[in-house]
């Protein structure tokens, strides 16, 4: 039988439904945001009263708190396998993550990446000064996803060059090729940055052994409450770059020079994190790598297939089920999993399993509308016309649903979901 799912937040929470009554609530959108481990909970309750201003103050609470924040860069560095020399930058989210890396290109850095990315992967890197962004298509299998690349960095003229890959899709929980890219990527002199995202929760995500450059990931997808995200990778791009943030924390010297005021950055972490930093937030993800990390991805990966293989029959019993897939049936996946259902709105049906069973999915585009087009676009027209609330204005209805879950996940959340869509 499968390992226990691990002890995480809201377990008790009951919701009121559309006919009077109420239920345990079913969190089956873990792809949007994981509720909080426990523990990682309770670490963050027994470090509160110990709260100081991070890398300012003289106090003892301050000391704690910095010791604190740059223990947790070591332990989320250790989470990611990373190379001595690494930088662990402590962000917002991973859409925070990379934009900060978009802004820290080198002058016409030509950036490859896949139109079916999340839209947080796919849009930040128009910002690259004199730069190219290249949107490679969709590819249908892992193979072609290393073949366009290939193809595409080998007609590419000299310069700097990065790839942005996800490492599993938000949309269809599918697992990218990341070895196969960076080895790509760096056949061709091109950097790589993955964005674990999905990736992270649910498989590890080792730096080295992936050989990649960068890995962004969100501490709400990890388990760890919002407000606190993760750049880890090479520190040279990042050292050279105009820092993130101007501000406090930042700078080594200001001082007026004429007209002007003259800065020394420092370089390092510092460089990109001023402002009085997230200590929370970072001590939080490194709570929450090392109870991942005691909890065994070797059981986390047990527990999600015999979840996702009992949500897969359970689909393909339903009559009009489609489960959407870029890469085919036999695809390896996380627990992330969209489908539609011929005839039927998927906005009404997500809205149904709220109010009628306290089930909480996701409706929608997923904020990967290209690859969500790809995968629905020949479909005969299945959709009504109630909108997804990221649908496109003016263009028919096209959204699916999305189910997942993660190491909190029980069997019966599968089963009543499943009986409820039924
Ligand atoms: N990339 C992927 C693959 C995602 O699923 C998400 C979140 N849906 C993001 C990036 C952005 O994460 P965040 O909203 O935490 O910045």
């Amino acid at each position: 039988s499968a390992p226990a799912p691990l002890a995480v937040l809201g377990r008790d929470v009951r919701v009121p439904l559309a006919t009077g009554g109420e239920a345990g609530y079913v969190p089956l959108d873990y792809a949007a945001s994981a509720p909080a481990l426990q523990r990682v909970w309770d670490d963050v309750a027994a470090y509160a009263p110990y709260y100081g201003s991070v890398h300012r103050g003289a106090g003892y609470l301050s000391q704690l708190s910095t010791d604190l924040f740059e223990q947790s860069r070591e332990t989320v560095a250790r989470f990611l396998g990373c190379r001595p020399g690494d930088e662990v930058l402590f962000t917002r989210s991973t859409t925070d993550s990379l934009n900060l890396l978009a802004a820290a290109l080198p002058a016409g850095t030509r950036v490859f990446v896949f139109e079916t990315e999340h839209h947080a992967a796919l849009l930040p890197w128009e910002r690259a000064e004199d730069g190219e962004v290249v949107y490679l298509p969709a590819p249908h299998t892992p193979e072609q996803a290393v073949a366009l690349l290939d193809t595409a960095l080998h007609g590419a003229p000299k310069g700097p060059k990065l790839v942005c890959v996800t490492g599993a899709s938000n949309v269809t929980g599918e697992i990218w090729p990341v070895r196969q890219l960076a080895a790509a990527a760096h056949r061709h002199g091109a950097r790589i940055v993955l964005d674990a995202a999905q990736l992270a929760p649910h498989r590890p995500v080792d730096i080295t052994a992936l050989d990649v450059d960068w890995v962004a990931f969100s501490g709400h997808k990890l388990y760890a409450p919002f407000g606190a995200g993760v750049l880890a990778g090479r520190a040279d791009w990042l050292d050279e770059a105009r820092p993130y943030l101007a501000g406090g924390g930042a700078t080594r010297t200001v001082a007026r020079a004429g007209e002007q005021v003259e800065v020394e950055w420092h370089r390092g972490t510092a460089r990109h994190e001023a402002g009085s930093p997230n200590v929370v937030g970072a001590y939080a993800i490194a709570s929450a790598c090392k109870a991942l990390t005691e909890a065994g991805f070797a059981s986390l990966v047990t527990r999600e297939r015999e979840l996702l293989a009992r949500l897969r029959d359970g689909l393909a019993a339903i009559p009009g089920v489609r489960v959407l897939s870029l890469f085919g049936e036999a695809s390896e996946r996380v627990g992330v999993l969209s489908f539609v259902v011929a005839g039927h709105d998927s906005s009404q049906l997500a809205t149904d399993l709220s109010a009628l069973h306290g089930i909480g999915v996701r409706s929608g585009l997923f904020c990967a509308h290209p690859l969500v087009r790809t995968l629905l676009g020949s479909e005969p027209d299945a959709f009504g016309e109630c909108g997804a609330p990221d649908a496109v204005p003016g263009e028919r209805s096209l959204d699916a649903i999305r189910v997942s879950f993660g190491a909190g996940t029980p069997g019966e959340h599968v089963e009543r979901f499943l009986a409820a869509l039924a």
